[in-house]
């Protein structure tokens, strides 16, 4: 529904003012706990234009969304993305623009994309060891995202954020180096638990499961934290160290569910509005921009009755069969 002053609503009463809009579902790694090492990616006769991208997250700024993290895939692999972004950093109403990113192109972006008007980055870093990092990306090259974070803060972004995956047996012994790292970079960290999504070979997401509370445990043998009630608009919880500026987060999708505050709603770059994560209610929205091209309206209408569709909560469970067939990068991480 829409309320009175112009912003839009779901049942349970929760507003939505975050967009995660996935730009492409395809990426130069292949993370073994996002995707399959044999991919069949969308045609392109399948996937929303940059137009079309643009003129649905318009309209959901003019609904009173006022957060938009530009994700994929990797979405510095599109063509163009820039372009996108440009005209995203004009919307006024908009008050944050961000992208999460695995970082391996940073070092030719970062100062492109802040001028371009993003206001904040995510960057995916699991290990800080080569020949490790190059086994669970299955492609990636430790150093180049290692010099696109430097490039990233070189560009003035401030408050960039590592997003870490622990697997329990494969970088669980990371976590304090990784916590070192941030420190040292002044940068903010999460911890992020697996999500069951998507049907993966080459481990039992059940048992590389650890959870937030052990990562913490693990993180307090030599760091103190303090709990905060700071929000970054996400579903991090955050806490801080007393003689450091990193903030470390905790991303608790099974131990601490945060569904009673979700915010959010996620655009596929095939044009499905998801309306959870943990769930496959949807609405094609590419349906409306295909039939009906510069319809706002249209859209608009589209998008308030879509909201009815927000179910309560995810059910993920570490059960052998993942509920959700589609993986993270169709998805929208
Ligand atoms: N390619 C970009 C990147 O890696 O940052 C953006 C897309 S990626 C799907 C977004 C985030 O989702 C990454 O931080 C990644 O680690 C996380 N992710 C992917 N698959 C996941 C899963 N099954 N469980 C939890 N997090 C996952
Ligand atoms: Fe690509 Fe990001 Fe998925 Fe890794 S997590 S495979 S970088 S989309």
């Amino acid at each position: 529904m829409i309320n009175a002053d112009n912003t839009l609503q779901d049942r349970f009463g929760r507003g939505v003012e975050y967009l995660r809009l996935s730009v492409t579902d395809r990426c130069d790694f292949r993370c073994v706990y996002c995707m399959a090492e044999d991919m069949t990616f969308l045609p392109r006769n399948q996937i929303l234009s940059l137009e079309q991208l643009f003129d649905i997250a318009h309209s959901f700024v003019q609904l009173g969304v006022k957060k938009i993290r530009l994700t994929g895939g990797e979405p510095l692999v599109r063509n163009n993305v820039i372009s996108l972004i440009e005209r995203l950093g004009q919307l006024e109403q908009l008050e944050q623009l961000h992208l999460t990113t695995n970082g391996a192109q940073l070092d030719k972006f970062a100062a492109p994309l802040k001028a371009a008007g993003l206001t904040g980055m995510n960057i995916s870093l699991d290990s800080l060891q080569p020949e490790r990092f190059k086994a669970l990306t299955r492609f990636g090259d430790l150093k180049k995202v290692l010099s696109g974070i430097d490039a990233a803060r070189d560009a003035g972004f401030n408050r960039i954020k590592l997003n870490a995956v622990i697997l329990k047996g494969r970088n669980d012994d990371e976590i304090l180096d990784l916590v070192d790292f941030v420190r040292d970079k002044h940068i903010d960290i999460s911890f992020i638990e697996e999500m069951p999504l998507g049907h993966i070979s080459e481990h039992d997401r059940a048992l590389s499961f650890i959870s937030s509370e052990q990562i913490r445990n693990t993180i307090e043998s030599r760091h103190s934290l303090t709990p905060t009630t700071e929000n970054t608009g996400g579903p991090s919880r955050y806490y801080r160290m007393s003689d450091s500026t990193s903030r470390i987060g905790f991303i608790s999708p099974h131990s601490h569910n945060f569904c009673h505050l979700c915010n959010r709603v996620r655009l596929t770059v095939e044009g499905r509005l998801l309306l959870c994560l943990g769930n496959e209610h949807s609405v094609s929205l590419k349906e409306i921009v295909d039939r009906y091209p510069g319809d706002e309206l249209k859209l608009r209408e589209a998008i308030i009755q879509a909201m009815d569709l927000k179910p309560e909560r995810h059910h993920f469970s570490l059960d052998d069969e993942p509920q959700i067939v589609r993986f993270m990068n169709t998805t929208g991480g």
